[in-house]
């Protein structure tokens, strides 16, 4: 893809002296500086000759700052993460499961991401993991990769969990069980599993967990339970090329990319979204500069989080 004209460091080039009130914590002010930096001359550079044999002259080329959080460092990664994929995928139909938090966690996401989200990881597992496990089901020991996403389309607060669980799982004597064999009667191999059990536990277990780690008033809990918890279930993949593909571009990405960006002007921020309540129609969102840089903020993981884990069989330890 070629690269994008108008970029997210320009935005915070031009607000550089206000950062600090756009963010809300230390660590994410200085990603936003190191963004704002990324591949101009305060990260200094380094000098390559060129390797094209009618050219040979020398290039000057400015460092990268590597933030993981960097729209631009972004590309370069994601190459080297989908080759890495490729290689661990078993070679089976992959399933693909979204569980999605409810909007009324996101508070408490803001101010303690990295309990919430590491919750949201272990409540999605152990729904794989156990609905796997029961005969009823499968009856074998499952694997899955999952993935943390934080953002809806315009760039709000909407963190939900990517699953790419693979068709079957290993039974107990070390054989491979196939789902699509073990379906009983109702369910067709189409689905993982049937999606109302899946969200109903999925909410129990993740609202049990908060209860352990935090003390909020009754009304909160019950707020929760009155809530439709949504885990959506996609067709499976039958060529691992397509798991591997729909990781690349539509799963492995940050909050927004340059490339969405149309206009610049005026100290706001526009850029094309979707709207998937109408079918997915583009639309462009307009954002004044302050408020693009606090939503852009929102995605800012804990320093260190780990936002692609991987769980069961396909775990390495
Ligand atoms: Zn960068
Ligand atoms: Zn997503």
């Amino acid at each position: 893809m070629a690269r994008a004209t108008l970029e997210v460091a320009q935005v915070l080039k031009r607000t550089k002296e206000r950062l600090e009130h756009y963010s809300s914590n230390t660590w994410q002010l200085r990603t936003l500086h190191a963004i704002r930096k990324c591949r101009t001359a305060a990260l200094g550079g380094h000098i390559d000759s060129c390797t094209n044999s009618s050219c040979n002259k020398l290039h000057l080329s400015y460092n990268s700052c590597r933030n993981r959080h960097c729209p631009k460092c972004q590309g370069h990664k994601q190459e080297l993460w989908i080759r890495k994929r490729e290689e661990e995928l078993l070679n089976v139909p992959h399933y693909h499961v979204v569980f999605t938090l409810p909007d009324t966690i996101n508070t408490l996401c803001l101010y303690r991401p990295k309990e919430v989200y590491t919750l949201l990881f272990a409540s999605a597992w152990s729904v794989i993991k156990d609905f796997g496990s029961n005969p009823k089901f499968l009856g074998a020991r499952m694997g899955m990769i999952a993935i943390l996403h934080t953002w809806g389309q315009n760039l709000s607060l909407h963190p939900h969990l990517h699953c790419i669980v693979p068709g079957g799982g290993m039974t107990a004597a070390g054989n491979w069980k196939d789902i699509a064999k073990a379906k009983s009667g109702y369910r067709k191999a189409r689905y993982l599993f049937p999606v109302k059990a899946m969200s109903t536990v999925f909410r129990a277990r993740f609202v049990a967990g908060l209860k352990k780690q935090f003390e909020q008033p009754i009304s909160f809990y019950e707020a929760l339970f009155k809530k439709n918890w949504v885990v959506y279930c996609k067709a499976p993949f039958y060529q691992n090329r397509h798991v591997v593909e729909y990781l690349g571009r539509y799963t492995h990405k940050i909050a927004i990319s340059n490339h969405r960006i149309v206009s610049l002007k005026d100290n706001k921020v526009t850029f094309s979204t979707k709207d998937y309540r109408r079918g997915g129609a583009k639309y462009k969102l307009i954002l004044p500069d302050a408020e693009f840089i606090r939503r852009f903020c929102l995605h800012i993981l804990p320093k260190g989080f780990t936002r692609i884990r991987h769980y069961g069989i396909l775990s390495s330890s």
